[in-house]
């Protein structure tokens, strides 16, 4: 059982914001999604980790949201409480070419951050509309460049409720996954290492990155970006596409006609329409083409 009350208390007492019955539209780039039974924007790590230990004692189901670029949530919503890495947790320092960013600053505010300090090595990753925790929990990345390029460390909540700093080298970064994936940690706070640069070229090489992004993706209608993983040997905009699945519908969601890889909402989509949506293409790209497509945002329950 969930006492709303209490969970209230809790949070006046770390100062962080408790919306009870949020709906979780509001805080996924994909924008549908039922209510959750509270949402809580974290404000610390130490306010993270007191609720966390509150959670799991009481034996609360919780799940967390940075930016909701990558999340497909139930239209029945969640029956838990959900931790918000937003606005609230979201500071950047900068020491020489090393940046510390708290897990909800935006990638975005990063990336433009770095250029105005004058320190290049991120700038391919502008325009992911995540917020850095996100980014390393999912090794985001884009032309060329992936966030296991430039972190060094990050602070996190393990499974025993405290806080604990990890190196590159043990996150086991590869393709979309980390050793965050799945895992249960909450990332805190993220340390990426940049080099010196120039800003001008910085910001031009930016600029590109975000035309080249108008240019190519459905970015006036809410999605969660590409849709599905890159299969091993192909892409999977390329598959969609050879399959003729361009505009395919299932109720308000659509393989969109601009960029093959992406599932639109067109506005009225529900969490139904778009699993439909996914499943179909799933079983029409194996059947023309053998390929086995994953699915890349995570399914919130
Ligand atoms: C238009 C568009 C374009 C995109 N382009 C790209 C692209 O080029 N490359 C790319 O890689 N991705 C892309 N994405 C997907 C998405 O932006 C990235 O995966 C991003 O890194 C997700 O960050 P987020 O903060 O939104 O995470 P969320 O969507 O909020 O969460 C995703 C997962 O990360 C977990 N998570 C989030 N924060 C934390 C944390 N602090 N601690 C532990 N777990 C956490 C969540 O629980 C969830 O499982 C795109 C999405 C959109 C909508």
């Amino acid at each position: 059982m969930i006492d709303i009350d209490k969970l209230t208390e809790l949070c006046g007492e770390l100062g962080c914001r408790i919306t009870p019955e949020c709906p979780l539209r509001e805080y996924i780039t994909f924008r549908f999604g039922g209510p959750c039974r509270a949402l809580i924007s974290i404000n610390s790590a130490a306010s993270a980790a007191a609720l966390v230990k509150y959670l799991r004692e009481n034996g609360i189901k919780y799940g967390i949201i940075g930016r909701g670029s990558n999340i497909i949530a139930s239209d029945d919503g969640f029956d838990g409480i959900i931790l918000l890495f937003g606005s609230d947790i979201a500071d950047i320092t900068v020491d020489g070419s090393t940046m510390r960013c708290e897990a909800g600053a935006l990638l975005a505010s990063a990336c433009v951050h770095a250029q105005q300090s004058g320190l290049t090595g991120m700038e391919n990753l502008f325009g992911i509309p995540g917020t850095v925790g996100g980014a390393l929990y999912m090794n985001a990345g884009a032309y060329g460049c992936e966030i296991k390029d430039i972190v060094v460390s990050a602070e996190y909540i393990g499974e025993d409720c405290e806080l604990h700093t990890i190196s590159k080298e043990d996150m086991e970064l590869s393709y979309r996954h980390s050793i965050f994936t799945g895992s249960g940690s909450i990332i805190t706070a993220v340390t990426l290492s940049l080099a010196p640069g120039d800003p001008d070229t910085i910001k031009a090489a930016m600029t590109e990155c975000m035309s080249k992004r108008s240019s190519k993706q459905p970015l006036d209608y809410p999605s969660a970006g590409s849709t599905f993983k890159r299969p091993e040997g192909s892409y999977a905009s390329l598959l969609i596409e050879q399959c003729g699945l361009k505009g395919l519908t299932c109720g308000g969601a659509m393989v969109s006609e601009k960029h093959s890889g992406f599932v639109i909402n067109k506005g009225y989509a529900t969490c139904a329409d778009v699993l439909e949506l996914c499943g179909k293409v799933k079983d029409i790209v194996k059947e023309k083409t053998g390929y086995t497509l994953e699915l890349e945002p995570v399914i919130l329950k």
